[in-house]
């Protein structure tokens, strides 16, 4: 134990003022100290025969057990502070200043208090009081290290887990990574057969072909795999357990302040080539999944609306499905709706499934496709009709680059009226804003234009092998991209049309030639645009 330091305590005080002196005895203890030698019985020991050598008068014991010296809930310690101010002592004795306040600050806003009604506040194995000003002084300055020995603490307890991640142990904390159990006494994760077959089991499934997160989580809860929780699995942990490097063998420990991570070995549960896989098939289907649920509408362009005549647009809704009292979803439904519906006078034009229209259409593609005559003459037909429209695109192309240039040089003009004071900041923010708004929609524009002159590029480059074209699409009509199928919709399809009552029409670009006899077909040809022939398909509801 601290050898106490009576010399200081001199009779200066007493012999200063007339009247005894009243102190209060503080004494406290946490819990994890009460095994050690700070017990409560041995600083009030202490404490007593201190204020009888000084001529003391006790005035009450205040003894806080149990509790940290962090936390400002401690009942005895407000008693005293209480007892304070109504004036009952005139001096506070502690064993030491840790156990009257850890945190610096607390520690001098009390003192601070205290010396407000005229108490003041002695320790015993530290050489001040605070009735002078060099003690005072010390307290702040004790009150420092203190904060200080606790913050080299803390440094010190986080320097010893790196010192142990060092030597190859498992510092998680908590439970341990799913997959493994956690071996106490040699600081070890060791796989945990059970879990690791179901680990196995996820990273095998997501590498067959056309699996997903979302297949992989269904599977494994239907064969009854619960999480450590008895829940069911959520895509989000098998995202997880399929990103996890540990699954490898390598597990990172990564304190905050740590220049760079740890690397600690532990038994791995599937091939470092595996999970590599796992990486790049996460990545492609990332990108697949976005792709599709934008730009895989098939009919974009080329739909219109039964009712008002204007174009449809796409767009997915979240929806809830009801069967026989459950209920399925939310999930993601995709949709054709009629642009006239946004108007005020809304076009009552009923959103249209995607997944419906779509393969109506396309097989009635697939049906033209099969007979070669026509899918010549569509071609045939079309690149009659790009002819003059290629240059009158790439005459559109220089107008709205004239439009971008004037846009810039608005700019300017609108930046020098701003730096000369004429127009106010927000007059020129948002004239900038509706600028950059124009020339934003100027260049969507103009790359639509260049695609649709590269895709007229396409076709004339089809035309010089027609023969090997045709033959080509009828092979592999079925096994086509949905870049490809849409090529073709291009070239085969003018408008199909969606009315209300579930009737489709498909006007393709090719005369039908095998409906119509003889002379008929000819009168056509002389025609000098084509003449759109209708297939009508019947959906019963969308
Ligand atoms: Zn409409």
């Amino acid at each position: 134990m601290t050898k106490l330091i009576f010399a200081l305590n001199d009779k200066i005080n007493t012999g200063e003022r007339e009247k005894k002196m009243k102190c209060a005895i503080y004494a406290r203890v946490s819990t994890e100290e009460q095994a050690k030698n700070y017990s409560i019985p041995a600083q009030l020991d202490l404490l007593r025969s201190f204020a009888q050598a000084n001529e003391y008068e006790v005035f009450k014991e205040y003894i806080d057990e149990g509790v940290s010296g962090t936390t400002a809930d401690r009942p005895q310690l407000g008693e005293l502070l209480d007892d304070a101010r109504t004036g009952m002592f005139n001096v506070v004795l502690v064993y030491r200043i840790d156990r009257f306040f850890r945190n610096t600050r607390l520690l001098l806003v009390t003192v601070e208090e205290l010396k407000k009604f005229s108490v003041s506040f002695k320790s015993l194995t530290e050489p001040f009081d605070t009735s002078n000003p060099m003690g005072e002084f010390m307290v702040s300055l004790l009150g420092c290290v203190a904060q200080l020995e606790r913050d080299t603490f803390i440094e010190r307890s986080r320097m010893g887990t790196i010192k142990s991640v060092k030597e190859g142990h498992y510092m998680g904390g908590g439970r341990p990574l799913y997959g493994y159990t956690y071996d106490k006494e040699s600081k070890t994760l060791e796989i945990n057969d059970k879990e690791a077959k179901l680990v196995r089991l996820i990273y095998q499934r997501y590498l067959e072909p056309y699996s997903s997160l979302k297949k992989v989580n269904d599977k494994i809860n239907d064969l009854g795999y619960r999480t450590r929780k008895g829940t069911k699995w959520h895509t989000g942990s098998i995202h997880d357990i399929l990103t996890n490097t540990s699954y490898y063998g390598k597990w990172y420990y990564n304190p905050n302040h740590y220049p760079e991570p740890i690397e600690v070995d532990i038994p791995a549960i599937v091939a470092k080539e595996k999970y590599d896989k796992a990486q790049k098939v996460l990545q492609q289907r990332k990108i697949y999944a976005k792709r599709n649920n934008k730009y895989n509408y098939l009919l974009l362009g080329v739909l219109r609306c039964g009712i008002c005549g204007r174009s449809m647009s796409a767009s997915t809704k979240q929806c809830v499905k009801k069967k026989g009292g459950k209920e399925y979803g939310p999930y993601l439904q995709q949709y054709y709706y009629c642009f006239g519906r946004m108007l005020k006078k809304g076009c009552p034009m009923r959103w249209v499934r995607k997944d419906r229209l779509d393969p109506l259409v396309w097989n009635k593609i697939k049906e033209i496709v099969k007979n070669p005559a026509l899918i010549r003459k569509a071609i045939v037909e079309k690149e009659k009709r790009s002819g003059p429209t290629n240059a009158a695109l790439k005459e559109d192309i220089k107008g709205i680059d004239k439009k971008i240039k004037d846009c810039e040089s608005e700019r300017q003009k609108i930046l020098r009226v701003y730096r000369k004071g004429i127009i106010g900041e927000s007059d020129f923010v948002n004239q900038i804003k509706e600028l950059q708004e124009e020339k934003d929609a100027l260049n969507q524009q103009r790359k639509e234009i260049e695609l649709r002159i590269e895709s007229q590029v396409y076709i004339e480059d089809s035309l010089k092998s027609l023969e090997n074209f045709v033959r080509e699409l009828q092979e592999r009509i079925d096994n086509l991209n949905f870049e490809e199928r849409r090529e073709l919709i291009k070239l085969l399809v003018r408008r199909v049309i969606v009315k209300e009552d579930g009737v489709v029409d498909v006007e393709v670009i090719v005369p039908q030639v095998d409906s119509q006899p003889g002379g008929k077909g000819e009168s056509h040809e002389k025609q000098p645009t084509c003449f759109p022939s209708i297939a009508q398909l019947r959906h019963i509801s969308w």
